[in-house]
């Protein structure tokens, strides 16, 4: 058998996914299928905590900016109108030998050459083929009842853009955001989250106008940067590829990727576009709703421009894990854990007694456990095995602080906190934890 530490750090780090519970293969006991993934017990706080950091700073935090969670099934005429039916395609070439499929784009020079990079076989004529999923709306399966997953949350702003105006008439610049799902039938989905066929996106659309859009795709390029940094993406994986005019998708007059450095190479992880007016005079046309903007001061009438902040969440959610994956030596073992910034990990604080067999230690430790869940932390609790191995385990999904209650416990009140990163241990008066643990696990 082969040990861990032979295999690559990448399949280490989807084995630990796995083992602590973040993310399981889609319909595992079934063979699975391709391109879907389930998040456990452990990877669904760890994506919450991230949404929920990104609504707080791009939402919650600002004056300007409204919130929707719009239908994932959308009318189809939706679709027509940007041109996704005809349009949101990939290039798709078959081996007329093992018939398996390749995206032609993913094939750099093995595509010139037409030689399958699975069997050598020879590769047909590259086709485009149409990423959304199709399903039947009601009873009928004809072509009249045909709607789409949606492929990308953006279409569930812009067609509400009418609606947030009407409600809460708000003055430009303004943003709409959304975190949901989309699905794209992937031709091969690959690299654990990275490309899957049903992820979640966070979107705002950002509405200006038309001479305002490189003020503000500036400040948006800053904005997206500082948000790498605030869920502890180190810099140096973060690079900005600016995508030429060839590579860009057909509304946008300019894209900017955000690539990470996965262990897999350099790919993106976020895209930031300046879509002109394109959606908006789209769906104004075919649904033929005047969609737009007066300025109430100037009386002026016109259609807004908008930048799109687009940031992938299960990408997201890879990048914290890539970056938060530290092995070190402790004694003389090898120790994995997870580095995570302590506000993004799924359990905040965890607490032991020393002893699972000394009934005043576990009735002590399970009263503070109760007092501290009731204080809101994420807390776990755990009397299984020694306290190297409690440790162990909270360090391999990221818990940034353990707290021991032990036998000087019952003597003067105060208890072992021990943290993830150093190892380190301190004794702490039991009713100054609350503010101790606050100030660990406040945010940047
Ligand atoms: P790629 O070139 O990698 O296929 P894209 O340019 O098509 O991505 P966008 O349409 O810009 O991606 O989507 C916005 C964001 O949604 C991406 O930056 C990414 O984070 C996320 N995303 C897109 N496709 C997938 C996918 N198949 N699996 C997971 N996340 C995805």
């Amino acid at each position: 058998m082969t040990k861990e530490q032979d295999t690559p750090v990448f399949d280490r780090i989807v084995s630990l996914a796995k083992r602590r519970g973040f993310v399981y293969q889609g319909s595992e006991i079934y063979g699975g299928l391709g391109g879907t993934w389930d998040y456990g017990p452990m990877g669904v706080r760890l994506k919450n905590n991230i949404k929920n950091l990104w609504w707080k700073k791009f939402v919650d935090d600002r004056m300007d900016m409204y919130g929707v969670d719009a239908a994932i099934i959308m009318n189809p005429r939706v679709w027509k109108a940007v041109g996704h039916v005809d349009g949101f395609t990939d290039p798709l070439c078959e081996c007329l030998k093992c018939k398996r499929r390749f995206r032609t784009d993913h094939l750099g020079e093995r595509a010139e050459s037409k030689k399958c990079p699975e069997c050598g076989g020879e590769l047909g004529e590259s086709r485009q083929f149409n990423m959304m999923f199709e399903t039947h709306v009601g009873a009928v399966r004809d072509s009249s009842s045909i709607a789409y997953l949606r492929p990308e949350t953006a279409q569930g702003i812009f067609v509400n853009f009418k609606n947030v105006v009407d409600s809460f008439h708000p003055k430009l610049p303004f943003g709409i955001a959304q975190i949901g799902k989309a699905f794209r039938n992937e031709i091969t989905p690959r690299d654990f989250l990275f490309r899957t066929r049903e992820f979640e996106q966070m979107e705002i659309e950002y509405f200006i106008r038309e001479n305002e859009w490189e003020q503000y795709f500036e400040v948006w390029r800053k904005d997206m940067r500082e948000w790498t940094k605030s869920i502890g993406l180190a810099q140096k994986n973060i690079h900005e590829l600016e995508v030429e005019g060839a590579d860009r998708a057909h509304y946008s007059k300019r894209t900017i990727d955000f690539e990470y450095s996965f262990p897999f190479g350099r790919k993106e992880l976020y895209g930031l576009a300046y879509r002109t007016d394109f959606d908006l005079r789209s769906h104004s046309e075919a649904s033929s709703v005047d969609l737009s903007y007066q300025d109430v001061e100037s009386g002026e009438r016109f259609v807004p421009h908008v930048i799109e902040p687009s940031f992938g969440l299960d990408r997201t959610v890879l990048a914290v894990l890539l970056e938060g994956y530290t092995e070190d030596t402790l004694g003389d073992e090898i120790r994995r854990y997870l580095k995570l910034p302590s506000y993004l990990a799924p359990v905040s604080v965890a607490v032991f007694p020393l002893l699972r067999n000394k009934s005043e230690l576990v009735t002590r430790a399970h009263a503070l456990h109760e007092i501290l869940r009731k204080k809101n932390f994420v807390t776990a609790f755990d009397d299984n095995g020694n306290i190297g191995k409690r440790y162990r385990r909270q360090d391999e999904i990221g818990t940034p602080l353990c707290i021991t209650v032990d036998f000087t416990t019952l003597e003067d009140d105060t208890v072992t906190v021990r943290d993830r990163d150093s190892g380190e241990q301190e004794r702490v008066k039991q009713d100054e934890l609350g503010m101790y643990i606050e100030e660990r696990i406040s945010r940047v």
